[in-house]
């Protein structure tokens, strides 16, 4: 487990790593180019990343379960939000024993709240009914990428998902999207690209999702901001606007 500065958690856990492209989002995926400098790395953790990555630095579509790192989570650690799988996505099909161990920890770690984000949907949907029919454990937060409109119906298959908490990060936002139906979904997160080649988000786009969020009584969290060309991601920022509101999840806001 590692801290991290991302915004809306404060942990990141990585007992799954590797995985494969599967759509506009994952252009200039983040975890590839993490996992690619982490190959560099002497010792276990950089022979761990080669194993999941070609020599060109790309994701080789192997998934490597690391039992050791799912021991970093125990019970008696202080309650954190921790971001399951920052270097992977859980679902691609490359190793479901491992996910298993994983929600069994997280069971087992009541007082973390983790937070778990996929592409693949429908496959969670399909796994949580197979596998966990009543649901997953109650500290897990499910949540699905969503980067433009063709890939809304994520959204719905999300729905179906049995979990306390279902959220959607819009992140990176590539295209306006104009009508998202968000009941069932409890959190929204809205983000631009950031890094080497990113593509910018109008602010428009995230000012019309967040309306529509509110409209329909979703708390949004504005991640990152395309300002004048830049990233901006502190609210304190003389042009971050007023619409640009980090909200939590309702469960959440009640502990603040
Ligand atoms: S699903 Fe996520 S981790 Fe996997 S390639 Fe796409 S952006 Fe990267």
């Amino acid at each position: 487990m590692n801290a991290t500065k991302i915004e809306w958690t404060s942990a990141t856990w990585n007992p799954i790593i590797g995985c494969r492209r599967c759509s506009a989002g994952c252009d200039h995926c983040y975890a590839e180019r993490m996992a690619s400098r982490l190959a560099g790395m002497p010792g276990p953790v950089g022979e761990r990343y080669q194993e999941v990555l070609y020599s060109d630095g790309h994701w080789n579509c192997l998934q490597r379960f690391v039992p050791e790192v799912v021991e970093q989570v125990t019970p008696r650690q202080k309650p954190r939000m921790i971001f399951a799988g920052s270097m992977s996505d859980w679902f691609y099909g490359g190793g479901l024993h491992g996910v298993e161990r994983c929600i069994e920890r997280i069971a087992y770690c009541r007082q973390h709240t983790f937070q778990l984000l996929t592409k693949r949907a429908c496959e969670m949907r399909e796994y949580q009914r197979e596998v966990y029919p009543k649901g997953f454990p109650q500290n897990l937060w499910v949540g699905v990428s969503v980067e433009d409109s063709s890939r809304l119906k994520r959204i719905g298959q999300l729905r179906h998902v049995k979990a306390a908490l279902r959220w959607v990060s819009f992140e990176p936002l590539l295209q306006p999207i104009d009508a998202v139906y968000l009941h069932g979904i409890d959190w929204v997160i809205i983000g631009c690209e950031t890094g080497p080649g990113r593509r910018p988000m109008d602010l428009a786009w995230a000012e019309e999702l967040a309306a529509s969020a509110k409209q329909q009584g979703v708390p949004v969290f504005l991640k990152g901001l395309n300002i004048d060309g830049n990233v901006v991601k502190d609210p304190a920022h003389p042009q971050w606007p007023a619409w640009a509101v980090r909200q939590w999840p309702q469960e959440r806001q009640e502990e603040r």
